[in-house]
């Protein structure tokens, strides 16, 4: 499943969109401290608002910033009109309280969607912001018509970013979905039953073909870096047993940015009164 060629798509349905809006539409990005993937990932989210139209508006703060700064800065971000969309970049420094830094951000700019705000719209069955990862996985499913409803869906990792909204999107779509987690027992007999399995853990090749179920969908979200080389969660031996498989890089990680566009777009539809946020 080629994530890649996808959010090329996507980007350029986002553009359209933004010309519609008729008002400018920018994105905040606060990168804390010198993690080098993160600046990778910030850059890349900056050249893809770019590209669409939505004007990239960069802080950098250095690594011994106090959590009192960063709190002042996002409360100046969410009065600023230019300001449609705050994505804090994680992880940040350890000095600070990461879940306070995102309960900070106005619910109506929470573009990454990590507000508890957000996952609790998400929980109820009303979206507004759904976190960028999962969101661009289930384009990518509808993209290739795989199928959910009734399906049997295996989530591996349950983290708030990734497994837990990936979860729930599922069941969304009716499918009966197993989240499993570093205390699931057998994880091998689990993942098997699945039709499709999403691979959210942090582990290169740690999802094996004798895992897969013959024709299942595997979605791979892992990044890690091993021997210089990006390779997801799922071993290379999966292709062959495998109906559907998003590559690593290719897949997931351009979506995900993708993802991010769309939300911001909504962003700025909730700002302009075209659509109704809820509770507002
Ligand atoms: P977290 O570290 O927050 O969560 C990892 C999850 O995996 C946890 O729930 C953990 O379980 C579970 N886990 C760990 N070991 C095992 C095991 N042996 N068996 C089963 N489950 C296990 O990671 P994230 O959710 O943030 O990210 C997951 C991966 O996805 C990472 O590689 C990350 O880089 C990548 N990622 C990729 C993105 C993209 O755009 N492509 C975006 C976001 C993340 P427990 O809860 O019990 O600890």
């Amino acid at each position: 499943m080629d994530g890649k060629a996808l959010a090329a798509r996507v980007r350029a349905e986002v553009a359209g969109e933004v010309e519609e809006i008729g008002r400018p539409v920018g994105l905040a990005t606060v990168l804390v401290g010198d993690d080098q993937a993160s600046a990778i990932y910030v850059r890349r989210k900056q050249e893809a608002c770019e590209e669409v139209g939505i004007a990239p508006i960069h802080y950098e703060l250095s690594g011994d910033t106090s959590e009192q700064e960063l709190l002042a800065l996002v409360a100046e971000l969410n009065d600023d009109d230019r300001v449609t969309g705050i994505l804090v970049q994680l992880p940040l420094p350890d000095h600070m309280d990461e879940g306070r830094v995102i309960r900070s951000i106005a619910p109506v700019k929470d573009v990454d969607g990590f507000h508890p705000a957000s996952a609790g719209h998400l929980l109820q069955g009303e979206p507004t912001f759904v976190a960028a990862t999962p969101a661009g996985i289930m384009e990518i499913l509808r993209a290739y018509e795989i199928p959910l409803l009734g399906a049997r869906a295996v989530v591996v990792g349950r983290s708030n970013i990734v497994g837990k909204p990936m979860a729930l999107l599922l069941l969304g779509e009716h499918a009966t979905v197993t989240v499993c987690h570093s205390r699931t027992r057998d994880l091998g007999a689990v993942v098997r039953e699945a039709d499709v399995v999403v691979a959210a853990v942090g582990r290169a090749g740690m999802v094996t073909s004798e895992m897969v179920k013959g024709g299942a969908a595997v979605v791979d979200v892992g990044i890690n870096r091993v021997d210089g080389k990006v390779v997801g969660d799922v071993a290379e031996d999966v292709r062959g047993v495998a109906g559907y498989l998003t590559p690593v890089p290719g897949g997931v990680g351009p979506m995900t940015i993708a993802s991010l566009l769309r939300n911001t777009v909504r962003a700025a539809r909730y700002q302009s009164g075209l659509l109704a946020f809820p509770g507002a």
